[in-house]
């Protein structure tokens, strides 16, 4: 692959709290070779001008369902394993669209193992399209979050939830995600608000239930994502040592604590829910979820809240699949209109999300890292509005997007 040499008027590199000036990138062989006021300048190098622009890594959403579409879940449910798989890959590359290089994919709704199947067409090089980590399955009560029968009739018997209810079933749940291929374990130890018949503010796992899934995934060296709500199924979940509470819903102070004093990661996907409170208005949630968000909208608010002026970590993620990826770039948004600074929204989608994932090769953007990089007009730190603004985006040194700027090839050049 050539070197490129990238030229950024301002780099936020992930990590520092102010941004850098101009600065030079070169990225040979998909990693970043050099990063300071001025590089080596092969002779090969294409040179790609962002001078308008800050550089910045490229953003990492840690909760996306590639191949779930709550617009019609019921149905699109049923589509087979390979229906879900392409309409996948495009989500997939059209999120690349907007930034983010890497995702984290948790859980499709299929007796198979599509988003593992896309994993590794993106990794064998088939198509350019971001990095994927994922959990292939949602293992789940009975009647919990992740069971689905709530919405067909009692005489189907689709196979579409990953369902266990003694600790023994739970245990081979979790080993077979391991045989199968996911990297992680994602589990839903409270309810949703769109889901039929459970409740977000009640646990749906015993404890022994919840220690059974963490031990054994523990055991196989899988990390454990928690779609979580109450404030009693947070505390289950760290105390079992899950590594991310996903969305807790209903938080309380004691549970952030907790999370904090454990770096267990929070992932809160506010704009998702800012989304539905604002359905709820409008009066046009589905039934399921109307009582729920009756109920929940204040004390949701208010633990959103608490998440922002704490300092637990949290991970950028936004559960794009249930509502539209294209809204997913919000997220950044909804975290400082929550109250995070933008600095830490920002870092939430680089290198915190990247540690949560436990890769020091993404989320940064320094010598031997991954060369995922992308570029936005005006500062995020100013304005976190630029984040939807990014118009130059490189995954592994190849170039996937990028403003009618000029780039110049080595033979385009004068001689000498
Ligand atoms: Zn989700």
């Amino acid at each position: 692959m050539a070197a490129s040499l990238l030229v950024g008027g301002a780099l936020f590199d992930g990590v520092s709290e102010e941004l850098a000036g101009r600065t030079e990138i070169l990225v040979r062989d998909g990693a970043i070779a050099e990063v300071g006021r001025s590089v080596q300048r092969p002779a090969d190098a294409d040179v790609i001008d962002l001078s308008g622009r800050t550089v910045s890594p490229g953003f990492i959403d840690t909760h996306v369902h590639l191949t779930m579409d709550a617009s019609d879940l019921a149905r699109q449910t049923l589509a087979s394993t390979a229906a879900k798989a392409l309409k996948g890959l495009s989500l997939a590359r059209e999120y690349l669209g907007y930034g983010f290089t890497t995702l984290r994919d948790l859980g499709s709704m299929d007796p198979e193992f599509p988003t593992v199947d896309l994993r590794n067409a993106l990794n064998a090089g088939l198509m350019l399209g971001p990095r994927l980590i994922v959990a292939a399955h949602i293992i789940s009560a009975s009647a919990g979050h992740g069971d689905l029968r709530g919405f067909y009739a009692p005489r189907w018997d689709l196979p579409v939830s990953a369902l266990a209810d003694s600790v023994a079933e739970i245990r081979r749940l979790v080993r077979r995600e391991h045989a199968f291929g996911s990297d992680w374990i994602k589990t839903a130890n409270a309810g949703g608000y769109f889901s039929v018949g459970d409740d977000p503010a009640r646990p749906t796992w015993f404890d022994d239930e919840m220690e059974a899934l963490c031990s054994t995934a523990k055991l196989l060296g899988m990390p454990v994502a928690v779609h979580t709500g109450a404030a009693d199924a947070c505390k289950q979940a760290i105390r079992f040592g899950a590594r991310s509470l996903e969305h807790a819903y209903l938080i309380d102070e004691e549970a952030v604590d907790m999370a904090t004093g454990r770096d267990t990661f929070i992932v809160p996907t506010m704009q998702m829910t800012q989304e539905d409170l604002g359905e709820l208005q409008a009066g046009t949630l589905p039934c399921q979820a109307i009582w729920k968000f009756s109920r929940d909208n204040k004390q949701i608010v208010e633990s959103q809240r608490l998440v922002a002026a704490s300092d637990a970590s949290v991970a950028f993620g936004t559960d794009c699949g249930m509502f539209p990826f294209s809204h997913g770039i919000l997220e950044f948004q909804a975290m400082v209109d929550a109250g995070l600074s933008p600095l830490r929204a920002l870092m939430a989608g680089t290198s915190v999300a990247a540690r949560l994932l436990a890769r020091d090769d993404i989320g940064v953007i320094k010598a031997g890292a991954c060369a995922d990089i992308v570029a936005m007009p005006g500062n995020p730190l100013d304005d976190i509005a630029a984040t939807a603004q990014v118009d130059f985006v490189m995954r592994a040194g190849e170039v996937y997007r990028q403003p009618a700027v000029a780039v110049r090839r080595p033979r385009d050049r004068p001689a000498g």
